[in-house]
């Protein structure tokens, strides 16, 4: 695994990519080249995913920044489990 600071999409392959807080492609600069690299198999027909912005941060914490900075709200998979997941442990458990 490694991960890549990702700016705003301001590269054209980069905007045509939805975001996700599970992705499963990454971009990688490989010298002048930008890459997009699978990090899992992905199905026929799924949607390529990359992540704007550091999917290690909590949820909330996400959810701050992709709406600050990019002016829309996740609705990935991982934000919907934990949305539940929180609703279920109760705010102050909703560390992840
Ligand atoms: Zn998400």
């Amino acid at each position: 695994m490694f991960s890549v600071s990702l700016s705003p999409p301001s590269h054209p392959s980069m905007s045509l990519l939805n975001h996700s807080c599970d992705p499963n492609c990454v971009i990688v600069f490989e010298g002048r080249q930008l890459l997009l690299r699978s990090i899992r198999e992905i199905q026929i027909g799924e949607e390529l995913t990359i992540s704007y912005i550091e999917s290690l941060m909590p949820s909330s914490e996400r959810q701050k920044h992709l709406k600050r900075q990019y002016c829309f709200e996740c609705n990935c998979l991982l934000c919907q489990t934990q949305e539940k997941l929180c609703l279920a442990n109760g705010p102050q458990r909703c560390m992840t």
